[in-house]
């Protein structure tokens, strides 16, 4: 296993910010992992990489550590249906293309989103009204200092609202090895979302098929969602708040056309919408024009411009931050993991 020093992390990044890595290796397996993790280099807090979409590097980490675990297989079959197992350095959308050619459903409304197998469970990664936490059967991840295998099942992961027990107890502490999912082999759509339920006639369908809703996904996300191999960003950089009832009645009186959903007893606002009336879509510094900006068709994806640096963009999140709690009174978090 070869390990590089001063490694450039731009293509590792879909922010595509530059930033560079003292130690840098790959690991393909949990035994090229441990014997990583005895070297010195790598024996302190090293950062795991998946595909990098969910990250935004503001400094230069001392140690990186990507994850190249591959592989997809079928491994049983009940009554709740067919688990696959994948590797979390699988790209994700190749494991939902693999899964449709095959028949099996419960992927089909998370097509096209960037990123590893890895990073699904991390955050519990959604679109389209269905989270990765529906079809997750469990995962084995790696403890970086006790070098021990450790299954998780679903519920041990404690998922949320693109939330995890890794992103906050257990942060930095284990390397996802892989993950298996439950599929089914009758599909139950999921088309709450009015915009799948739109392409989906605009493409002449009448009876959906999971190729059929895949296909409108990818549609839409395409129209609506910069590439990163065009345009570097990490898709949605905060989450959509939750507030209570009474909070939305208020500002639902002083702003009638808010975008906002019921969940439960709250409401769960667009955080694209906030940003959106807050005048930052499509911002671009006119003195900086390849700097940090705000996509122009999704105020929630802030974008590098070319020459953007980790700490820039995350300046202008900070003033976005800042305009929509002054506006509206109203707290945005981060989506996107920042790595100092
Ligand atoms: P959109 O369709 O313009 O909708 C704006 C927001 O309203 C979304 O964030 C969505 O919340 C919510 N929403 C819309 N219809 C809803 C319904 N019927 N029930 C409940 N909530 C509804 O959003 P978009 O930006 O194009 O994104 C579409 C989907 O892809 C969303 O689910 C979004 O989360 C997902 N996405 C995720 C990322 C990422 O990086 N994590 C990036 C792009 C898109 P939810 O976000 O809670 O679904």
């Amino acid at each position: 296993m070869q390990v590089h020093t001063h490694v450039a992390l731009k293509p590792y990044n879909t922010f595509a910010v530059e930033a560079f890595a003292e130690h840098y290796a790959t690991f393909s397996s949990p035994e090229a992992l441990q014997e990583l993790l005895s070297r010195k280099a790598f024996a302190h807090s090293p950062v795991i990489l998946g595909g990098g979409s969910n990250v935004l590097f503001t400094g230069n980490p001392q140690a990186v550590l990507k994850n190249e675990v591959t592989g997809i297989e079928r491994v049983g079959e009940d009554h709740h249906g067919i688990y696959v197992k994948a590797g979390a350095g699988e790209r994700w959308h190749e494991l939902v293309r693999y899964s449709i050619d095959q028949g099996w459903a419960g992927l089909e409304n998370l097509s096209l989103i960037p990123g590893s197998v890895g990073a699904a469970p991390m955050q519990n990664i959604g679109a389209y009204g269905v989270e990765v936490k529906d079809v997750i059967h469990s995962l084995e991840a790696f403890h970086l200092r006790e070098k021990r295998r450790v299954i998780f099942s679903a519920a041990d992961c404690e998922f949320g609202y693109r939330e995890s027990v890794f992103k906050h107890r257990y942060r930095g502490e284990f390397a996802i090895l892989n993950v298996t999912f439950c599929l089914k082999k009758e599909p139950h759509f999921n088309l709450s979302y009015g915009t799948v339920r739109q392409e989906l006639e605009r493409m002449g369908v009448a009876k959906p098929t999971l190729r059929a809703v895949s296909e409108a996904i990818i549609r839409i996300r395409s129209s609506k969602l910069p590439d990163p191999a065009v345009i570097g960003n990490a898709g949605s950089f905060f989450k959509n708040p939750e507030v209570s009832a009474a909070t939305y009645e208020r500002l639902k009186e002083a702003f009638p056309d808010m975008v906002a959903y019921p969940v439960e007893d709250r409401f769960k606002l667009a955080a694209g919408w906030l940003i959106e009336a807050c005048g930052w879509k499509g911002y671009r510094d006119p003195e900086r024009p390849d700097g940090a900006g705000v996509h122009e068709r999704q105020a929630l994806v802030l974008v590098n411009h070319g020459r953007a640096s980790g700490s820039e963009i995350l300046a202008l999140s900070e003033k976005i931050r800042e305009s929509v709690q002054k506006k509206f009174g109203v707290s945005l978090h981060r989506e996107v993991n920042v790595i100092g």
